[in-house]
């Protein structure tokens, strides 16, 4: 990497005009809500996307308004297209703040609020980073095409409809979770799979809210008083963790809190149905369908019960979460989110896992299977941008594999690059969301000189 002089000094020169855009893409609370005319995510994310909209053509570039569900810009001329994908939309703001959540409060060198990490803080890192290459008169040999969506958070309707209407170009990256950067991301199927109870003493249970997450509660109502019993057979070494029993109309209702993670790192929580089911078991209540399901999912996240653990060495090894647990009217309904390596076959983890539990009365629900990403680390994406990292960081870091799912995979040739610098906090979806502002403008710098890189 050879340091261009008039691109630093056109990044440098960028720097005030980065924070203060930033500071207004944060003041819009830009969570998915009912649609509206040209706003199919609501009003507050098509105001974010008018506000991106302003500040694109302000710096010289053309927006393009794509119904509502993205916009994008290019710079740049030549046959080949180097996508650029990041979003304006963002999760709730949820409790626990400290400062205003979209206030986009400055103190001890951060920017406090909603979407700062993720994602409008890369995005605007991405967006002057082309500014910067365009002031300093980088000649482009490709042409680079920002994207910027509308509906990451809640169900990526917004690629897919960008995706139909006016097609992604095969090969970028997304600023859109961590640097050095994601080249793998396991294959995810969700799999439910329903038995029938025969034991009348277990009334219900529910457990878990969405299938990706690591239920942080488990409850559960069965017939006689085990108050004691439901206690003694309760295990779990966790501090934070405990279980709860009560008495109401001769039931006992037993509550057992864990710790929520994401499901795609099951070993990061602690499952509350899972030690509700291992109660259970021990107590012997629940018949084969309980016992079943702690026999083979109980205890382990890897789904060596199920027969489907293993592990590849580019991916790294299967995870298995118990997200969804119930049982009503004798019925009983499991959920797991399987993150499968890349050497497997989705199709094969589900006939294996609908195989064993179907011995034990199970029945599995078509579903579906997101295939594994891979852009191999020799290709030309991975290794020009990996070196401008490198290089900037004075590392010798190597991309890496994670369990979940970014925009890159919408790419045939897509890695997720940064913003979150290794050793950094992440506070991704969580309260206090923030973002280190010198790290900001390092982020702007390490894509300008891989967007050069790309386009040489
Ligand atoms: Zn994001």
């Amino acid at each position: 990497m050879v340091v261009n002089q008039k691109l630093e000094a056109a990044l440098e020169a960028l720097k005030g005009d980065m924070l203060e855009t930033l500071g207004r893409w944060i003041q819009v609370p830009s969570v998915r809500s009912d649609p509206a005319e040209n706003a199919p995510f609501g009003v507050e994310v098509r105001r974010a996307l008018d506000t991106a909209m302003a500040d694109i053509a302000r710096l010289g570039m053309n927006p393009r308004d794509v119904d509502g569900y993205c916009c994008d810009a290019e710079i740049g001329q030549g046959e080949e297209t180097i996508a650029v994908l990041a979003h304006l939309d963002v999760v709730p703001e949820g409790d626990g703040w400290h400062d205003a959540p979209y206030g986009a409060t400055i103190r001890d060198g951060r920017m406090i609020g909603r979407g700062t990490a993720d994602d409008k803080g890369p995005a605007v890192a991405a967006l002057f980073a082309m500014k910067a290459l365009v002031d300093a008169g980088v000649p482009l040999g490709k042409r680079v095409r920002l994207i910027l969506g509308c509906d990451e958070e809640s169900g990526m309707e917004d690629l897919t409809y960008y995706e139909e209407k006016i097609g992604l170009p095969a090969c970028g990256f997304s600023p859109d979770a961590n640097f050095p950067m994601i080249n793998t991301e396991k294959g995810i199927t969700a799999m439910t799979l329903t038995a029938s109870v025969q034991d009348e003493r277990l009334i219900s249970i529910q457990s878990g809210t969405r299938s990706n997450v690591v239920p942080g509660l488990a409850v559960a109502v069965v017939k006689g008083d085990i108050r004691e019993q439901a206690a003694e057979a309760y295990e779990c070494d966790n501090e934070s963790c405990e279980i709860e029993t009560s008495l109401e109309d001769g039931n006992t209702i037993i509550r057992i809190t864990g710790i929520p993670a994401h499901g795609s790192m099951p070993d990061k929580g602690v499952n509350a149905a899972k030690h509700l089911l291992a109660v259970l078991y021990r107590l012997g209540i629940g018949g084969d369908s309980i016992a079943a399901l702690y026999e083979t999912t109980g205890t382990e996240n890897d789904g060596r019960g199920l027969g489907i653990a293993g592990a590849d060495e580019i991916s790294g090894k299967l995870t298995l979460n118990l997200g969804l647990l119930s049982v009503t009217a004798g019925q009983l309904s499991v959920t797991y989110d399987c993150r499968y390596p890349v050497m497997y076959n989705g199709e094969t983890v589900r006939r294996l896992v609908a195989a064993c539990l179907g011995e034990r009365g199970f029945v599995m629900e078509p579903g579906r299977d997101s295939k594994p990403h891979h852009v191999p680390e020799s290709s030309a994406l991975v290794t020009k941008m990996m070196n401008v990292y490198n290089e900037i960081m004075g590392t010798e870091a190597r991309p890496y594999a994670i369990g979940g799912g970014t925009y890159a995979r919408h790419l045939k040739e897509g890695v997720a690059f940064g913003m979150i610098f290794p050793g950094e906090q992440e506070l991704e979806h969580q309260a206090d969301e923030s973002i280190d502002i010198e790290n900001f403008y390092k982020a702007a710098r390490i894509y300008a000189y891989s967007i050069a890189a790309l386009c040489e």
